[in-house]
């Protein structure tokens, strides 16, 4: 058996769709954290943004370029947080790669994506030139 969003891809169990294709689908979260809270995903699964192959990747953004505006006008919100728990540690409860886009109103009492790592660290310039040059290398 797929995961819980595959099973709702194959249609054995119902959710809110909101757009669909040949490789993508957005569908409304069933606890919402907002108005308006959605999920975007990729047909086929992959537990992490890791896994997705190039091709996968672009329709995936493409789906979330078209989402994120009609998502904000259908529930009248001032912004939205747009983002991936990609991974366990990340918080990623559902291990199929999917797209939060969460309407944000003034005075939410939300705050920003800058709060969700813990405490930041405090790196020398010679460490950030280090990481900086590591992850260029993989590239
Ligand atoms: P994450 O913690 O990033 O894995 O988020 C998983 C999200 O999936 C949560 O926001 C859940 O509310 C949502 N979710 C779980 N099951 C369903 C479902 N059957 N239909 C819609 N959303 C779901």
């Amino acid at each position: 058996m797929g995961t819980i969003f595959t099973q709702i891809v194959e249609g054995e169990i119902p959710a809110r769709i909101v757009y669909e294709d040949e490789t993508t689908v957005a569908f409304l979260d069933a606890n919402p954290l907002a108005p308006g809270h959605t999920l975007v995903i990729p047909k086929a699964e992959y537990e992490r943004l890791n896994d997705v192959p190039d091709d996968v990747a672009t329709d995936l953004y493409a789906t979330i370029h078209r989402m994120v505006p009609a998502v904000e006008e259908a529930v009248d919100a001032d912004a939205s947080t747009v983002a991936f728990n990609n991974g366990e540690e990340a918080g990623q409860e559902v291990p199929h790669v999917h797209c939060h886009i969460v309407p944000r109103f003034e005075g939410d009492g939300g705050g920003p994506i800058h709060g969700v790592a813990g405490e930041a660290p405090d790196l020398a310039d010679d460490e950030l030139d280090d990481i900086a040059a590591d992850i260029e290398s993989r590239i």
